[in-house]
C-alpha cells in the first residue's frame, strides 16, 4: 500500500509504458471511454497519470477498485447512455462499498455538481483537470466526494506520458479546446479555449511512438488545423511537415479539420509528403448558406467547394469524409435539398450523419428545435441512403487499383482473411495463411478485386 501521497506525473521521454514513480498501491483502475478520439486520447492521459501513481489498469469493471467513465456530451443520447451505465453500476457499488466511481470528460464539465447528487458518483473531473484525478480518488477513498471542473487556457498535458494500449496506430492530441462557437455545439463550453502543444514536443512524441512499434499516428484536435505553437509561431502545416520528416516511415493522419483553416499551405504540405495520408475529414454540416450562417460555421458552400477543388487539384486520389446535421433549427426542404446537392457534387468516400440534437446553453438552443422528429428522420435517412450509394459507386471504381495497406490483423468475420487500411483510410480485406511473410504493422501492396460501400477486398501483389 502506498505510504506517501505525493502526486507523481509520468514525464514525456520515458518508455511508452509510464514508469511507476511511487510504489504500486495495489489498487486497480478501469477507464471506460465514450465519444470521440479526443476522449480516447484523454483516457490514455488519465491512465498515464494514475499508473504513475501506482494504480494498475485492468480491462474489466468487475476487477476494478476505481471505475472512471470518460464521457461525451455532444448529443442527448450520448449523455443518456452514461446515466444508464451509472444505474447499471449501482449493483457493484452496493456489493463493494469501497468502490470509487468517477465521471470524467465533457458531461462532467457540462453537468458539474449535479452529477455528485447521484449517490453512486464520488468524483467529477473536467477535461482540463486530469492531473488531479489521483488526489480526488484518494479523497473519495476516505469518504469525501470531489469535483474539479476548472477550464484552463494553458493546459495541454504536454509533459504527460499517455498510457497507450499496445498497437500500431496511436492517437496524439496536439491541441485542446475550440474557439469557433458553432451555435449547435457544446465543445467550446466543455473544453474551453484553443491552446496548442509545442511543435517539438509533438515531434519528440512521434519519434517515441515509432521506437515503440507504432506505425501510424493520428494528430488530434477539436479544430486541429487551427493549431499554432504560440512560442515559435509555427502553424499546423509546419507541424505536419516537421512530424512527417522526423518519422519518414510512419503514416501521419489528422482530425478534425475546419474548412476555414484548410489553407493552401496545408494542402501543399500534404501533397509534398508521401507519409502524410491522403485522406481528409472536412465537416460541412449543411449545404445551405442560410443554415451555415445560423450555425455560425463561418464559411459558405462556395468557399467549401473552392477548397475541395484546391485539395483535389493537389491530390487527385485523396479520399474525403464529412459530418452532416439533418434537421437543424428552421431547416426547410429546400435547405435539405441543397445538402443533398453538395453531397452529389463532392461525392464523399464517407460521412458521419446525425439528426440535430438541441444542447442547452448553446446559441441554437434559443432558436428552438422546430423541425419535427419524423421530418428529421426522413431527411437523415435520405442523406444516409445517398451517401451509401455514392460510397458504393466510388469503391466500385477502386477495383483493379493497387493500394499500400498497413496490416492490422485478422479480419473480424473470417479467420482466413486479414484486414488493413489504405492510405486513404479504407478498410481492405485480403486472404491470409500461415505462409504469409508479413506481420501486423507491415505495409503490403494489394490489388483491389471487389468492393462494397464500406469495404474493399483485395489480393496481395508481390511483384
Ligand atoms: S468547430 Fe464547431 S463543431 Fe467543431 S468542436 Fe468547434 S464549435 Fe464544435
Amino acid at each position: 500500500m502506498a505510504t506517501e501521497t505525493t502526486i507523481a506525473l509520468p514525464v514525456l521521454g520515458e518508455p511508452t509504458q509510464a514508469a511507476i514513480i511511487g510504489p504500486e498501491n495495489g489498487r486497480t483502475v478501469y477507464v471506460e471511454t465514450y465519444g470521440c478520439q479526443m476522449n480516447v486520447s484523454d483516457s490514455e492521459i488519465v491512465m498515464g497519470v494514475l499508473h504513475a501513481n501506482g494504480y494498475r489498469p485492468v480491462d474489466s469493471a468487475d476487477d476494478a477498485d476505481v471505475i472512471l467513465l470518460n464521457t461525451c456530451a455532444i448529443r442527448d443520447n450520448a449523455e443518456k447512455k452514461i446515466h444508464d451505465r451509472l444505474d447499471a453500476l449501482k449493483w457493484q457499488k452496493r456489493h463493494n462499498r469501497d468502490l470509487v466511481v468517477g465521471v470524467l470528460g465533457c458531461m462532467a464539465e457540462r453537468l458539474r455538481t449535479s452529477l455528485l447528487e447521484k449517490k453512486l458518483v464520488d468524483i467529477v473531473v473536467g477535461p482540463d483537470e486530469y492531473r488531479k484525478v489521483p488526489e480526488l480518488v484518494e479523497t473519495a477513498l476516505s469518504g469525501s466526494k470531489g469535483i474539479a471542473v476548472k477550464l484552463s487556457r494553458v493546459e495541454t498535458y504536454d509533459d504527460i506520458q499517455p498510457l497507450r494500449t499496445e498497437g500500431i496506430s496511436a492517437w496524439m492530441s496536439i491541441m485542446r479546446g475550440c474557439d469557433k462557437f458553432c451555435t449547435f455545439c457544446v465543445v467550446p463550453f466543455t473544453r474551453g479555449r484553443e491552446r496548442s502543444r509545442a511543435l517539438q514536443s509533438v515531434v519528440d512524441e512521434a519519434k517515441q511512438l515509432w521506437d515503440a512499434g507504432f506505425r501510424e499516428v493520428t494528430l488530434l484536435g477539436q479544430n486541429v488545423n487551427s493549431y499554432r505553437d504560440d512560442v515559435s509561431g509555427y502553424d499546423f502545416a509546419d507541424l505536419l511537415a516537421a512530424t512527417a520528416r522526423a518519422v519518414p516511415q510512419m503514416r501521419i493522419r489528422y482530425t478534425t479539420s475546419h474548412p476555414q483553416d484548410m489553407s493552401d499551405k496545408l494542402i501543399d504540405t500534404m501533397a509534398e509528403h508521401d507519409n502524410i495520408c491522403k485522406y481528409i475529414h472536412l465537416p460541412i454540416q449543411s449545404g445551405s448558406n442560410r443554415v451555415l450562417q445560423l450555425m455560425n460555421r463561418t464559411y459558405t458552400v462556395e468557399h467549401y467547394m473552392q477548397r475541395m477543388e484546391r485539395i483535389r487539384a493537389a491530390m487527385p486520389l485523396v479520399a474525403m469524409s464529412t459530418d452532416i446535421i439533418a434537421g437543424f433549427c428552421t431547416e426547410t426542404e429546400d435547405d435539405h435539398q441543397r445538402t443533398l446537392d453538395v453531397m452529389r457534387a463532392v461525392r464523399y468516400d464517407g460521412a458521419y450523419m446525425f439528426a440535430y440534437s438541441p444542447r442547452e446553453n448553446t446559441k441554437a438552443w434559443k432558436m428552438g428545435d422546430d423541425v419535427p422528429d419524423e421530418v428529421k428522420s426522413r431527411r437523415l435517412q435520405e442523406i444516409v441512403d445517398l451517401q451509401q450509394t455514392i460510397a458504393a459507386e466510388i469503391n466500385a471504381t477502386e477495383v483493379g487499383r493497387i493500394h499500400d495497406v498497413l496490416v492490422e490483423g485478422p479480419s473480424k468475420r473470417n479467420a482466413s482473411e486479414w484486414r488493413g487500411r489504405s492510405d486513404t483510410n479504407k478498410t481492405v480485406i485480403f486472404p491470409h495463411d500461415e505462409t504469409a511473410d508479413y506481420i501486423v504493422g507491415d505495409t503490403i501492396r494489394t490489388r483491389i478485386t471487389r468492393s462494397t460501400s464500406a469495404t474493399l477486398f483485395g489480393e496481395r501483389v508481390t511483384t
